[in-house]
């Protein structure tokens, strides 16, 4: 017998609650569990702008052969346009270089098969929380993992502490900062906060990788690219992971990149030899359908302006879900304890609600929360935002 000493393990949590969601017949149930953008419908659909994109690769594709081992040369062209700015002086001096990966997690885990290679003994600074993959993804790429916080015990942002915790960070780590939308809180540094951590990461010499996996659900496409573009045009050298998953609505076609800010030309083409190599024992060459799309729509400025639009619409509704949630608590006297939901950016928002509370929500009223209290906010309803607070109100009684 090969197999029968395996031990199981349990499934992700979060995906475990999608199925008791799946389950729970009754017709007013709320999902505000998985991280996904959904419409007012309570759907997640294709935008437009892939839709037209893909009819027109159906025509126009004429090989299935392999892509390179750094993906579709415009696709990388094009990201790092929408990430770096056009203007970047890293792209101008040719030392900015994007390898296509499976989603932002396979950027991810790139990332960090480079980071143990080529940086070892490194350790990676994670914010506490973040997003639960982070922190298995860089552990089983064989890396150190270590924490900074994020929020404070009042359940706000704790930037001061996240200063303080980086300034005790040993020269040369890594430090990974979600670059807005953070994932689990919904709390991001303001651009003071940025500049302030900005100098420390130049002053300790730490390496930073930004996870930039919402481009365009916090304040906008170019607004959510502040923070990034400031390390990339002050600091020699850095890596950024980009997900196209949310923003052109992609999931499962697994569609991201690792970017690579080196300090000249050179050292690009050597962190890049590199990338390709351990991708190489990843996945080979990567996906080409959801590269293909995105840069369909980003070459073709019709196409990208239809996108852009879509993009805005979908920050807005989260944004306009967020001031609304926070209405709505108001007849309970809960706006003020709430009032953070709308300050928060991005998808989701650490509600302060405790597990049991969670547990309660969904036993009673099947509303279905993240255990830690992490809410969805794009899985909202307009129509129902009464009825949540209600709930809300009730489970806090
Ligand atoms: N980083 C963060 C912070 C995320 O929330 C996600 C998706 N949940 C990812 C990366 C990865 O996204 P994907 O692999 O689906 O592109």
């Amino acid at each position: 017998m090969h197999f029968g000493q395996i031990p199981r393990v349990p499934g992700d949590p979060i995906l475990g609650l999608m199925d008791l969601y799946r389950a729970d017949t009754n017709p007013a149930k709320l999902d505000l569990g998985v991280g996904v953008y959904k419409d007012a419908q309570g759907l997640t659909p294709i935008p437009r702008a892939v839709k037209l994109a893909e009819q027109r690769l159906v025509d126009s594709e004429q090989t299935k052969s392999y892509i390179g081992g750094h993906g579709d040369a415009q696709f990388g062209a094009l990201l790092l346009r929408q990430v770096l700015g056009s203007r970047a002086i890293a792209l101008g001096e040719q030392r900015a270089g994007c390898t296509q990966a499976p989603g932002g997690t396979g950027a991810l885990r790139l990332a960090g098969e480079f980071i143990a290679k080529c940086l070892p003994g490194r350790s990676i600074w994670l914010s506490d929380p973040t997003w639960p993959i982070h922190e298995t993804l860089f552990a089983a790429a064989g890396l150190r993992v270590q924490h900074y916080p994020n929020v404070g015990a009042d359940n706000r942002l704790d930037a001061d502490g996240m200063l303080a915790a980086l300034q005790q960070v040993p020269a040369g780590d890594v430090v990974l900062l979600h670059a807005c939308c953070h994932n689990p809180t919904g709390f991001d540094l303001d651009h003071d906060d940025w500049l302030r951590v900005l100098e420390v990461v130049r002053a300790r010499e730490l390496l930073p990788l930004f996870d930039f996996a919402y481009q365009g659900f916090g304040d906008g496409l170019e607004e959510d690219a502040w923070a990034v573009r400031l390390f990339a045009e002050t600091l020699p050298e850095m890596l950024i992971t980009s997900s196209c998953s949310k923003n052109f609505g992609l999931y499962r076609e697994r569609t991201g990149a690792l970017i690579a800010v080196t300090s000249d030309a050179e050292r690009l083409l050597d962190v890049r030899s590199q990338l390709a190599s351990l991708a190489r024992n990843l996945w080979s060459t990567p996906p080409s359908h959801g590269a293909a799309v995105v840069a369909t729509i980003l070459a073709d400025e019709p196409l990208r302006q239809i996108w852009q639009d879509e993009v805005e619409r979908m920050r807005r509704r989260i944004a306009s879900l967020r001031g609304g949630l926070v209405e709505a608590l108001m007849p309970y006297g809960l706006a003020e304890r709430f009032a953070h939901i709308a300050q928060q950016r991005g998808m989701f928002s650490y509600t302060g609600l405790t597990a049991e509370q969670v547990r309660r929500l969904r036993a009673e009223d099947s509303v279905y929360l993240v255990e830690s209290g992490r809410a969805n906010v794009a899985g909202l309803d307009a129509e129902r935002l009464d009825a949540l607070a209600k709930a809300i109100a009730r489970v806090l009684s």
